[in-house]
């Protein structure tokens, strides 16, 4: 259990000020030029050391992400830092609250991560839809400039960085990082193929590193508290604080941050009052974003909120977006809503994607209203496995793997719309 004292957004709910005044009050961009002192190689092995993982989804190791920048950057081909604020994943809104309310939390991180990385530039991309956030982001990017923290000899360590904040215009693709990089670079939002990553050619085919923002927002109160400090917290492989955002049928929705591995039970109970309706009335539980595959209600209960936890119940932590969703649910329509979203969602470069993720769509609805045949059940999951891993990028997998947890799970409750609709011939005709 996280306490107050370990929390590294002290801001979260706007209690105080956002402004850079307000900021420093609450320690941020305290002796910054200090702990840039170090040396690049040391911040990266500190991060390393804290055992920081990717924020944004992937929970890919972010010391290990940025040793892949080059250490010998030119001017004619820079390094540069891109931070991913296109936070559109459904149930998530933690980076939302960040930029909100600890926005120099996020512009003293890029400083010290673009400092480490040997960047010459950070690009914020920040969601379209988020115009008050973009706004305050703005205001205090500006701030940092006025008060000589960013620019030339930023912060008085010698290093001269700058920040551009760029809003996206409302693609969800473009929170792919190299869909985000073509459509910074002016182009339509559509994914690269991978290999190469971005680190060997990113923006403006440069060595680019893409973060996510809370990865970026955390690193100065590690450099300062210490990687043992971060890592203290979690289990094996599963470090750190962590932002979760728990929506849907609680009795209190809400951003929380707390320590890695929290056990599922107790963060509801802790921080939103438990399920409502009572413990009992748990259907299941979408443990990270609308990427990763539902879980039953009794298999959830005791899952540690990290990555290897959600994964041992085939799922995934993603963004720990935590959406729970209790028995007045419409299961099948709440997973065929979310085909919608990536049919209307996909960038239509590829086949499988552009192709399945109609299909699948209007597969689902028909399973919603139970005008499907029984025998469509097991075409559509076949249909899933033939995009998932078939595509140019994840949106294809995360089109597939809802409707893949629903059939795993509620197969049942699929084939009883069927049989409503149809009488219980068509279930015996499909067998
Ligand atoms: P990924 O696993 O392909 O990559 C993760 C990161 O590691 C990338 O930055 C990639 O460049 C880097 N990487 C991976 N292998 C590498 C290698 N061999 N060499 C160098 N770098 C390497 O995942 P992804 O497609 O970037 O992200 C998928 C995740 O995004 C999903 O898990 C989902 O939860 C999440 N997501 C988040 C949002 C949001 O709003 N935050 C929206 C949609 C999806
Ligand atoms: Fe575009 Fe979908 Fe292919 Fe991704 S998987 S590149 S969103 S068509």
């Amino acid at each position: 259990m996280l306490q107050d004292k370990d929390r590294i957004f002290t801001n979260l709910y706007g209690y105080q000020d956002f402004g850079l005044k307000a900021a420093q009050k609450r320690g941020d961009w305290d002796k910054t030029a200090a702990l840039m002192k170090v040396g690049q190689d040391a911040i990266i092995e500190e991060v390393k050391a804290s055992g920081l993982r990717g924020r944004g989804g992937a929970g890919f190791p972010t010391g290990m992400k940025w040793s892949f920048m080059p250490k010998n950057p030119t001017p004619e081909r820079p390094n540069f830092l891109v931070i991913n604020a296109d936070e559109s994943e459904p149930g998530s809104c933690k980076d939302r609250e960040i930029i909100r309310h600890d926005p120099h939390k996020l512009i003293e991180g890029a400083l010290i991560a673009g400092f480490a990385m040997r960047a010459r530039a950070a690009y914020i991309y920040i969601r379209g839809e988020y115009i008050f956030e973009a706004k305050v982001l703005e205001k205090a990017v500006a701030e940092a400039y006025a008060a000589g923290l960013l620019g030339k000899n930023a912060a008085k360590s010698g290093y001269d960085f700058d920040v551009f904040v760029h809003r996206g215009a409302g693609a969800y693709i473009c929170g792919e990082e190299t869909a985000m990089i073509e459509s910074l670079e002016g182009k339509k939002g559509q994914p690269r193929l991978k290999p190469p990553f971005p680190a060997g050619a990113g923006l403006y085919g440069c060595p680019t590193t893409v973060n996510n923002v809370e990865s970026i927002a955390v690193v100065p109160t590690i450099l300062r508290r210490g990687a043992a400090w971060f890592k203290s917290f979690g289990r094996e492989n599963n470090h750190g604080t962590k932002l979760f955002q728990i929506s849907g049928h609680v009795e209190k929705p809400c951003v929380v941050e707390e320590s890695m591995s929290i056990p599922f039970r107790e963060l509801i109970e802790k921080h939103c009052g438990g399920v409502r309706g009572g413990w009992d009335n748990l259907l299941a539980v979408i443990p990270g974003g609308s990427s990763v595959p539902l879980v039953p209600a009794a298999m959830m209960m005791d899952v540690p909120m990290d990555f290897d936890g959600c994964k041992e119940v085939g799922s995934g932590l993603g963004t720990a977006a935590v959406i729970v969703m209790d028995k007045s649910t419409d299961i099948v329509r709440a997973i065929s809503r979310l085909s919608y979203f990536y049919k209307h969602e996909s960038c239509g470069q590829c086949t499988p994607c552009r192709e399945g993720t109609g299909w699948m769509w209007r597969v689902m609805e028909r399973m919603r209203t139970g005008d499907a045949a029984a025998s469509e059940i097991d075409m559509l999951f076949e249909v899933t496995k033939q995009v998932e891993g078939h595509t140019i990028c994840a949106l294809g997998d995360a089109a597939a793997w809802p409707i893949q947890g629903l059939i795993k799970h509620f197969r049942p409750e699929m084939e009883r719309r069927i049989a409503e609709k149809h009488g219980d011939n068509m279930l015996e005709a499909a067998e």
